[in-house]
C-alpha cells in the first residue's frame, strides 16, 4: 500500500463551539492578509526552537543554513509556505494543530462574539488566531512535516469544515509544509504582487530568512536569490554600532520618504522594561502637509500594527518609526492594551526617550537644535499641550523664535528681560504687517519673538499657566517702558478734541513720549481682548471685526504731531482729516483691513494727494 493512502486517523477539530470556521471567516473578513504573518511565523518559531535545541545541546549543532519558503503555484491554486525547522510527530500536530491552538481562537470568539459592530473596530486593526487564520483564504490545508527526531513524516489534510485526515507521509526533509489551497473567492491571493506587499508588510523584519519563489517563473540559474527580509533590523543593534548613514537609510527604506528626518531616537531597554526601538522626527514640506506620521509595532520582529496610540501617545504621532515589543502577545485587543502595564510603561518610557534626546540635543548641539526649532515647534508645542508631564520633561528645551532669526530659550529670554520688561516676553505674529512695532522694541533691544502659527499663540496661553507670573505680550498690546523717553508728557486739549470728533467711542485717547520721534501715533489693542476676539473669530462667534477696545496713543515727540496740534489751533477741519487719516494708518499697521476699511483708505489717501 502506497503510505500516502494508508490513513492514520480520522476525526473533525475538536472544538465546544460549532461552525466555528464559518465564525472565524465572519470575524477576521477585514483582516484575512494576517493569515500570511501566523504561518510564516510559525515557521519562523520552528526554526528558532530547532536552533535552541542545538544551542541546549539536544541536538547536535550543524552548519546547515534554516530558510523558509513561500512558493505561489497560482496554476495550481496553492500557496506553500515550508521550513526546515523543528517539524511535529503525529503526536505533536495533532495536539497542535487539532485542539489546543483553537482552544485560544474559540476563547477569542467567545470574548467577541457578542459584542455589536462597533466594538469589532475597537479589536485592533491585526491580532491573529494563529494556524486557523488559513481558512479565512483556503478550502483545503494540508500539512506535511517531518519532526527533528526519528518520527515517521506526517501528512495532514484539513477541509473548510474542520474535518480532517492523517497519513502517513514520504517526506524526508526535516521541517513542515503548510500548503494552502486557495478558495475559489480568494484568487486574489494567487497574485504575485499582492503576495509581495503582504510579504514587505508583515514579513520584512522576520528573524528567519525568507524566500518568495513563484512556481511559474523559471529561476535564472546563475542568480542566487535574496531572502525577502533583513533578519537583523536596526533597531535590534547596539546605538553604538550604527552610524548614522545607516539610519538614513533604514528611514528611506522603510517610509520611502526622500527627505531626511530631522533627529532620531533608538531605544534599546532590556531590563526591567524590555522593548526596543528606533523613532524618528521627520521633517515635513510644509505646514500643510499631514502630520500622521507612521509608527509601526512589532513583536519580535513580526509586524503587529501601526500607529497603536496606547503605544505611542497621540500627540507623538507625527513620528515615523519602529517599535518592538516582545512581551506583548500577538493577538491583542484594545482592552488589553489600555489595561496593560507593560504597554502603559512603554508608552511612558517613550515619551520620555522623546524628551530627553529634545533636551540633549538642547544643550548639546544647540545650532543644529535651534536650525529645526522651525520645523519641530509646532508638535513640541501640542505635545506639551497635551500633556503636562511631557512639558516638566522639555520645559528648559523650549525655543523662542525671534524676529531676528536667532532662537533663545524661554528661560534664558526672561532672564534677559530682567532689566527692560520682567516677566514679559514680547511677540510678533506677522512680520510684515507688525514691521512698525518690532522695529521699536528691536531698537531698544528688547527681543520679539515670532508666533507666527496659530498654536504659537495658544502655547503662549498654556505657559502663562505653567509659569507663574509670565506675560506674553503681541507689540502692539502695550507700550514697554523701555520705548518710552523721559520728556515731559504734554497732553494737548486741541488734539483731544481733534481726535474726540474722528475716534469712535471706542478708541481711547492718549499721549506718551516715545523715544522713538519718527512715530507719530500706535495703535494699542490689549493683549486679553485681542485673544477673546481670535477666540470668537476662531469658534466663528461675531464678525471678527475690530476688536472692541484700543487705545490710540500720540507720540508727543513726534513732529508730525506737533504739526497736527498747530492745525488744530488754526484749521479744524484740515487737522481732522489729518487725524482721521493717521488714525488709519495706526490702524493699518495693527491689523489687516476689510475691503471696506481699505477701499476708505483709498479714497482717503487719493484725496490727499489731490491736494499736494
Ligand atoms: P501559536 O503559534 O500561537 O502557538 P498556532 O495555531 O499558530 O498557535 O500554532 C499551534 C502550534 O502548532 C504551534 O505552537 C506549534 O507548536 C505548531 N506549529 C505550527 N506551525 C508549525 C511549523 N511550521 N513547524 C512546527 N510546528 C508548528
Amino acid at each position: 500500500m502506497n503510505n500516502q493512502e494508508k490513513t492514520f486517523a480520522k476525526g473533525g477539530i475538536s472544538v465546544d463551539t460549532e461552525h466555528i470556521f464559518p465564525i472565524i471567516k465572519k470575524w477576521l473578513y477585514s483582516e484575512k492578509d494576517i493569515f500570511l504573518r501566523e504561518i510564516v511565523s510559525n515557521a519562523a518559531d520552528a526554526i528558532t526552537k530547532l536552533r535552541r535545541l542545538s544551542s541546549l545541546g539536544v541536538r547536535e549543532a550543524t552548519e546547515e543554513s534554516y530558510r523558509i519558503t513561500v512558493t505561489l503555484d497560482a496554476e495550481a491554486g496553492t500557496l506553500t509556505v515550508e521550513d526546515n525547522g523543528i517539524g511535529m510527530t503525529e503526536e505533536e500536530l495533532t495536539k497542535y494543530l487539532c485542539n489546543i491552538a483553537l482552544s485560544g481562537a474559540v476563547d477569542f470568539i467567545r470574548q467577541y462574539e457578542g459584542e455589536n459592530e462597533g466594538s469589532k473596530n475597537g479589536i485592533i486593526g491585526h491580532f491573529g488566531l494563529g494556524f486557523y487564520s488559513v481558512f479565512m483564504v483556503s478550502d483545503r490545508v494540508e500539512v506535511d512535516t517531518k519532526s527533528y527526531t526519528d518520527a515517521p513524516a506526517v501528512r495532514w489534510l484539513c477541509s473548510e469544515s474542520g474535518e480532517y485526515e492523517t497519513f502517513a507521509s514520504d517526506r524526508t526533509e526535516r521541517g513542515t509544509a503548510v500548503i494552502l489551497h486557495i478558495a475559489e473567492e480568494e484568487k486574489e491571493y494567487l497574485s504575485v504582487s499582492k503576495l509581495r506587499a503582504m510579504l514587505e508588510k508583515y514579513c520584512a523584519f522576520m528573524p528567519e530568512e525568507i524566500y518568495f519563489v513563484d512556481a511559474a517563473k523559471e529561476e535564472e540559474a546563475d542568480k542566487t536569490p535574496e531572502p525577502i527580509n533583513d533578519t537583523h533590523p536596526l533597531w535590534q543593534k547596539q546605538p553604538s554600532e550604527v552610524t548614522e548613514e545607516e539610519y538614513k537609510e533604514f528611514y528611506r527604506k522603510i517610509f520611502a520618504d526622500y527627505r531626511e528626518p530631522l533627529f532620531h531616537i533608538h531605544i534599546n531597554a532590556d531590563y526591567p522594561l524590555n522593548f526596543k526601538g528606533i523613532l524618528y522626527f521627520p521633517k515635513l514640506a510644509n505646514e500643510y502637509e499631514t502630520i500622521e506620521g507612521q509608527v509601526k509595532l512589532y513583536y519580535n520582529q513580526v509586524y503587529v500594527a501601526d500607529n497603536i496610540k496606547e503605544i505611542i501617545p497621540e500627540y507623538l504621532l507625527m513620528l515615523k518609526g519602529v517599535v518592538d515589543c516582545p512581551e506583548l502577545p500577538l493577538n491583542v485587543s484594545r482592552s488589553y492594551l489600555q489595561t496593560n502595564t507593560y504597554v502603559s510603561k512603554v508608552s511612558a518610557h517613550i515619551v520620555k526617550k522623546v524628551a530627553d534626546k529634545l533636551c540633549a540635543l538642547c544643550a548639546n548641539e544647540r545650532e543644529r537644535y535651534a536650525a529645526i526649532w522651525r520645523d519641530i515647534s509646532p508638535f513640541i508645542e501640542y505635545a506639551c499641550m497635551k500633556d503636562k508631564k511631557f512639558y516638566d520633561r522639555v520645559n528648559g528645551a523650549l525655543l523662542l523664535t525671534l524676529t531676528d532669526g536667532e532662537s533663545v530659550t524661554l528661560s534664558d529670554y526672561l532672564e534677559s528681560a530682567k532689566e527692560t520688561h520682567e516677566n514679559k516676553v514680547y511677540y510678533a505674529t506677522d512680520k510684515a504687517l507688525q514691521a512698525q512695532y518690532i522695529a521699536m522694541f528691536e531698537a531698544q533691544g528688547i527681543k520679539v519673538a515670532l508666533f507666527d502659527r496659530p498654536i504659537d499663540t495658544q502655547f503662549a496661553t498654556l505657559m502663562e499657566q505653567y509659569r507663574e507670573g509670565v506675560k506674553f505680550l503681541r507689540v502692539d498690546a502695550d507700550v514697554a517702558d523701555a520705548l518710552k523717553g523721559d520728556g515731559e508728557i504734554s497732553e494737548s486739549e486741541e488734539l483731544k478734541r481733534v481726535f474726540g470728533e474722528v475716534l469712535g467711542e471706542k478708541v481711547t485717547l492718549k499721549f506718551d513720549a516715545l523715544k522713538d520721534e519718527s512715530v507719530p501715533a500706535i495703535l494699542n489693542v490689549t493683549e486679553e481682548s485681542r485673544r477673546m476676539e481670535e477666540m470668537m473669530r476662531f469658534y466663528n462667534m461675531g464678525e471678527g471685526g475690530f476688536p472692541t477696545e484700543s487705545t490710540l496713543i500720540l507720540n508727543t515727540t513726534s513732529p508730525l504731531i506737533e504739526k497736527l496740534e498747530q492745525t488744530a489751533k488754526e484749521d479744524e477741519e484740515r487737522a481732522k482729516e489729518m487725524a482721521s487719516y493717521l488714525y488709519k494708518l495706526s490702524m493699518l499697521s495693527q491689523k489687516k483691513f476689510s475691503a471696506e476699511e481699505m477701499q476708505g483708505f483709498m479714497k482717503d489717501s487719493f484725496a490727499l494727494l489731490m491736494k499736494l
